[in-house]
Order: C-alpha cells, then sequence, then structure tokens
C-alpha cells in the first residue's frame, strides 16, 4: 500500500464533501421509522442504490419482519475481510411539536445536521459507504475486502438478526465486525468500545383478591399483592445492593489483566457525568469505580412498579394486583437463558404465590479481548481519522446484538462511534456535528488501508 493511493483517496474525500451530504440528505428526507412500518421498503432500496453505487454487489437479505441490505466487493484475494454494520431504521420523531425544524428534512444549525435518524445511525454507516466509494473513484479498487450489512429492524431490537446469521452465516464471515453507531462519552476522547452488556427482561405477576377491596374491611383478611412483590423482591436483593438471586454470579468472569489496565485508565471524569442527571455520588459501595459498575457487575433494575391507587388525594384499597418489571443488565459470560433459570428457581423457591414472565429472549453479552490483534489497526485508523488516540472501552453498559458476531459466527467486533454526546438519539432535535460527519468518513477509508497494511506486516 503507497501512502499516495490513500493520499488520493483522503483528497477525494475532501473534493466529494458536497455530493456526500447531498446524498445522506436524500437518506434522511426518507423517513424509515420501523416501530411503525413506515417508509422501511422505499429506505431499503435508497440503501441498495447506495451501496450499487459506491462499487458494490448488492442485494436484499429478505427476513420474515423487514429487509436488510447487504452489499460486497471481493476482489482483493488474500487480503482480510472487513464487514461494515448498521441500521437504516430510525425512532419514531415524536413528539413532533418539540421539534426546530421537520425532522424529515435535514436542517443544518451551528454546525451540525439535524434530522431524525442522523446519528443514529444514517450519517455513521453513511460514513463506511463514502469511503468505499471515495477509494473506487481514486483508485479504481477496495484494498481489502468489503462486506456491509444494514439491518431495518434495530430500533425494534433486532429480532431477525439471529436469524439471518444463522441462515447467511458465511455471507457474512469476515475478519472483523467494525460498526459506527451511538455517541462517544467525551467529546474530547475518540473510543473504540469492545463489547456489550447482555440483557433479560421480566415481569413478576402477584394476584389478590378478585377485584380492589376496601381496605378497611378487608385488612388484615385479603392478601396484599403488592405486598407479595416487595417481600419477592426483597429476597432477590439486599439493603446493601448485593443482588441474592441463588447462582446469579456463577459465570461472571473477572476482566482480563489488559481489560482492567483499560478500565483504570478511562480519562472520563465520574463527577461531570453524573453531574448530567442532578446526581453528586453513585450507590454504594461509593468507593467503587464507574467502571466496574459498569463493566464487571451485573444489574437487577425496577424498571416499573405499578399497583393500586396513584392518583391525587387518597383510596383507601387493597389492589387486586401487582406487577414489576425488571431488566438485568448481563456481562461476560451470563447468558439471559442461564440467568433466567436462575430467576424462576429462585422465585419458586422463595416467593412460590408470585408468577414470573420472561418478555423476550433477551441478549447475550458480547465482548472481544482489548489485546486482540486487529484492535490496534482499528486504532490506528481512528487515530488518523480523529486525530487522537482513542480510548479502549472494554465493555459498553447499553445492549446491542453484538453476540451475533462475536458468538455465534466467532469473529471480533469493534464498535467505534463517530458521533457526539449532542447528538440527542431517540429524542427531538437529533443531530449530528459536520466536523464529525468528515472525520467519520476519512477514518473509514483510513480503516481500509491500514487492514491492507496488517496483513502485509503480518507475513514479514
Ligand atoms: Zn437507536
Amino acid at each position: 500500500m503507497s501512502r499516495n493511493r490513500l493520499d488520493a483517496v483522503l483528497s477525494a474525500i475532501d473534493t466529494n464533501a458536497e455530493t456526500d451530504l447531498i446524498g445522506l440528505y436524500t437518506l434522511l428526507r426518507q423517513p424509515s421509522i420501523s416501530a411503525q412500518n413506515v417508509g422501511i421498503a422505499e429506505c431499503a432500496d435508497l440503501e441498495a442504490e447506495l451501496l450499487r453505487g459506491a462499487g458494490l454487489e448488492t442485494r436484499l437479505l429478505r427476513t420474515s419482519g423487514h429487509p436488510m441490505v447487504y452489499g460486497e466487493w471481493l476482489g482483493a484475494p488474500g487480503k482480510p475481510t472487513v464487514l461494515f454494520y448498521g441500521h437504516y431504521d430510525v425512532q419514531p420523531a415524536d413528539p413532533l411539536e418539540l421539534w426546530k425544524s421537520s425532522p424529515f428534512e435535514p436542517d443544518v444549525r451551528g454546525g451540525r445536521i439535524y434530522a431524525r435518524g442522523v446519528a443514529d445511525n444514517k450519517a455513521q454507516h453513511f460514513s463506511h459507504i463514502a469511503a468505499i466509494r471515495a477509494w473506487m473513484q481514486a483508485t479504481g479498487s477496495l484494498p481489502v475486502n468489503v462486506k456491509v450489512l444494514l439491518e431495518g429492524e434495530e430500533e425494534v431490537g433486532s429480532p431477525h438478526l439471529g436469524e439471518v446469521v444463522a441462515e447467511h452465516g458465511d455471507l457474512l464471515k469476515a475478519d472483523l465486525v467494525y460498526t459506527s453507531d451511538g455517541p462517544v462519552q467525551d467529546v474530547a476522547y475518540p473510543e473504540i468500545c469492545f463489547g456489550v452488556r447482555g440483557m433479560l427482561y421480566i415481569e413478576l405477576r402477584a394476584i389478590g383478591p378478585n377485584r380492589d377491596v376496601h381496605s378497611g374491611h378487608w385488612g388484615g383478611v385479603a392478601p396484599n399483592p403488592a405486598w407479595m412483590l416487595v417481600d419477592a423482591l426483597r429476597t432477590m436483593r439486599d439493603a446493601e445492593g448485593t443482588i441474592l438471586i441463588d447462582g446469579f454470579f456463577d459465570e461472571v468472569k473477572e476482566p482480563t489483566p489488559a481489560a482492567r489496565a483499560a478500565m483504570e485508565s478511562l480519562p472520563f471524569d465520574t463527577k461531570a457525568v453524573l453531574a448530567h442527571v442532578g446526581l453528586e455520588e453513585m450507590v454504594p459501595p461509593t468507593d467503587l469505580p464507574w467502571a466496574d459498575r459498569i463493566m464487571a457487575r451485573p444489574t437487577l433494575n425496577i424498571a416499573g412498579f405499578s399497583s393500586g391507587y396513584g392518583g391525587p388525594g387518597s383510596k383507601t384499597i387493597i389492589p387486586s394486583k401487582a406487577t414489576v418489571k425488571i431488566d438485568m443488565r448481563l456481562v461476560p459470560e451470563q447468558t439471559p437463558d442461564e440467568i433466567w433459570e436462575k430467576v424462576r428457581t429462585h422465585l419458586e423457591r422463595h416467593a412460590p404465590g408470585v408468577e414470573v414472565v420472561r418478555m423476550d429472549g433477551g441478549m447475550v453479552p458480547s465482548y472481544t479481548p482489548v489485546e486482540h490483534p486487529m484492535a490496534e489497526v482499528v486504532r490506528r485508523a481512528v487515530e488518523q481519522g480523529f486525530g487522537r488516540r482513542p480510548v479502549d472501552v472494554p465493555l459498553v453498559g447499553g445492549s446491542l446484538p453484538d453476540a451475533a458476531w462475536t458468538k455465534t459466527l466467532g469473529m471480533p467486533s469493534f464498535l467505534v462511534p463517530y458521533g457526539d454526546p449532542e447528538q440527542a438519539n431517540h429524542a427531538p432535535n437529533e443531530s449530528y456535528a459536520l466536523d464529525r460527519f468528515h472525520r467519520g468518513i476519512k477514518t473509514s477509508a483510513v480503516l481500509l488501508a491500514e487492514l491492507a497494511e496488517a496483513k502485509r506486516e503480518s507475513r514479514t
């Protein structure tokens, strides 16, 4: 790989600045709300056209839900293959009255593009496509093999990604998966995220009398389902916050020394992060570092509790029923199936009157070792694109179906957010910084060059 070829590509990206924006705007004007099935088919076609225009052989992968858009260029035999993953669907735009400009008409203000889906995820995956196009334009080929998969159901929990990966495993096989989604935590530091927490979502239900009853006439006689749930919850977690579900921590894996070192050198200011949501302290034990809480510990969270009367004034009843919704964030090597069995068994033993229901399949946690050889290739690309050595984040707190790559297909997966914390994903006035759009395209372009080098280096 000559430096000249990459320079030609980078200058093509500069030349394309205006046309890339126009291409992005076309994509942003096309609504693609997966939850409401609005504009999905049209957006999938538009993406397919974009991939074709960038020089990829393209097709739609049908699922029993919304289609995925797939494109590939495999003209570099013996060179590594990268799979870029992204999603073309967006969240609903409501509440519309809070938008300062129309959600599906991109508007540029103060160096940012405002539109639904611009950050999550259209500008981010568009960056990869623009980089591929620039390579083709400037050199007539790509330095490595490239695959692109754009999902249409990410915002509704990727219900068919597992099915597509199982069915098209060979098609999707690559040396690494590269995803740009979400924001960095601190605009000053580019990031590489190596994994995600998993999740299990359950609901506990308790039933008392067959209707709400008078708490005077029936108090001391009828069971109260809200108390039944409080008692059940108390067997699951103690007052210090320790999770008591039998066997809950059996599979929890200690971070590797490299992951531990990365956790300890994270430059984020915990106080400032807490201040964003009006907090001064973390929950006890207060001396436990932020990174340990997110990356090394599972959680048991009450997401919603409903029972009885919650309106103005008072109403003296014993409620007929109570429900509590619980999400558990899981860390390597826990799985939703394993934890579900443990929760079920625990509640059978400690709260037999409480019904427990699993709400969905959940998500398996995923991680790629911080010391994976491909990580250094990605670091070099991000450093050149964003002008600063990226921070290694071993695990992010949220959940994504990343295990489809790492567990099902055994590929390393790197999440490189191109967005910044101001982007307001899922909220009104979602936005994306113009300069990060440009830097993102360059980062993706450099990644291809660095990947080609990596192969050569490992041969010498
Ligand atoms: Zn999203």
